[in-house]
């Protein structure tokens, strides 16, 4: 039994030695009382930030601390998100947003003494708002403005800029550093279940952002990335209609579409059987039912110069 939302790869960072490094130093600094009762941990999905909670979450409910990393049955059960001292509060299934009820439910339980372990640790797998909605991050406020002295709160974020400023400024910052392309790779590839290959030329062909390749938090992106995907084919084999479709697609969207135009650029550059094995590995991604969140980028010009050099160089267009 396992009731973290979290792929399992997601916590295996937990062996990076960057997180390694950042969790001694929150233990320590909670051995000598000096961890401060709200962090909220920075980086993209799947980077470490979750390895970190759950590792430092266990560290502070555990009363023995026998090996380093502890194997004891509390950490254990922390682990698999079933110890009943630590909460973690995320969206419910069938939602898009961490609602207020959720967020009062668990403060009003907060006052309540650890049951098992030394303290009671709360993560927020998400601080941003959405998905935690305004009346739900101003309920939280409230606690971490009073927070019971035996509970650390662990705020998961990317950026902080869209975390309630009130919620950003009681918090100390934890940045998880980004992992070096080999550890991104492995990591993106054990989530598809696709080869280290493929995911390195991937990760190279979006400039080694990782971000897009692992879970967001654009419920629409995914539709809108199923569809680009069924049009891309057609595209690709020069019908342009289905070329002006996908570059209307691509302006919609600022993540995903972002991600399938770098790949066909990428692509280019080794011949349109390839792209077509691009697109696949793309499609593959999206009944994964990846997520992308982040690239910033012309996605319809991208998308329609891709399709057109791609045609130039393979003698159709
Ligand atoms: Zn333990």
């Amino acid at each position: 039994l396992n009731l973290l939302p979290w792929p399992e790869e997601f916590l295996a960072t937990a062996d990076w030695p960057a997180v390694g490094r950042l969790l001694r130093r929150c233990v320590q600094a909670s051995r000598r009382g000096l961890l401060p009762h709200t962090l909220m941990l920075l980086g993209g999905p799947g980077l470490g930030r979750e390895a970190l909670a759950i590792e430092l979450a266990a560290a502070l409910i555990c009363r023995r601390a026998e090996t380093s990393p502890c194997t004891c049955h509390a950490c254990q059960r922390v682990r698999r998100g079933v110890h009943p001292d630590l909460a973690v509060l995320d969206v419910e299934p069938d939602r898009t947003q961490i609602r207020l009820e959720q967020v009062q439910e668990l403060v009003e339980g907060l006052a309540q003494v650890p049951f098992e372990g030394a303290r009671r640790v709360v993560i927020l797998t998400s601080a941003q708002t959405p998905p935690l909605n305004w009346d739900a991050a101003s309920a939280l406020l409230k606690a971490l403005e009073e927070p019971p002295g035996h509970v650390t709160f662990l705020l998961l974020a990317s950026n902080p800029r869209r975390v309630l400023a009130t919620i950003v400024s009681r918090s100390v910052h934890v940045h998880l550093p980004s992992p070096d392309a080999a550890a991104a790779s492995r990591l993106v590839a054990a989530l598809h279940g696709l080869n280290e290959e493929t995911c390195a030329a991937l990760l190279a062909s979006v400039g080694g952002d990782s971000g897009p390749l692992l879970v967001g938090d654009d419920a629409e992106l995914v539709g809108t990335l199923e569809l680009a995907a069924a049009i891309a084919p057609e595209a690709l084999r020069g019908d342009v209609l289905a070329i002006v479709r996908l570059g209307q697609l691509a302006a919609r969207s600022s993540g995903g579409l972002g991600l399938l135009a770098s790949l066909l650029l990428a692509a280019v550059e080794r011949g349109v059987v390839e792209a077509e094995a691009a697109l696949n590995a793309v499609i593959e991604l999206l009944r994964a039912e990846y997520r992308g969140a982040v690239l910033h980028i012309g996605a319809e010009a991208l998308v329609t110069g891709a399709i057109a050099t791609i045609m130039t160089s393979s003698g159709q267009g």
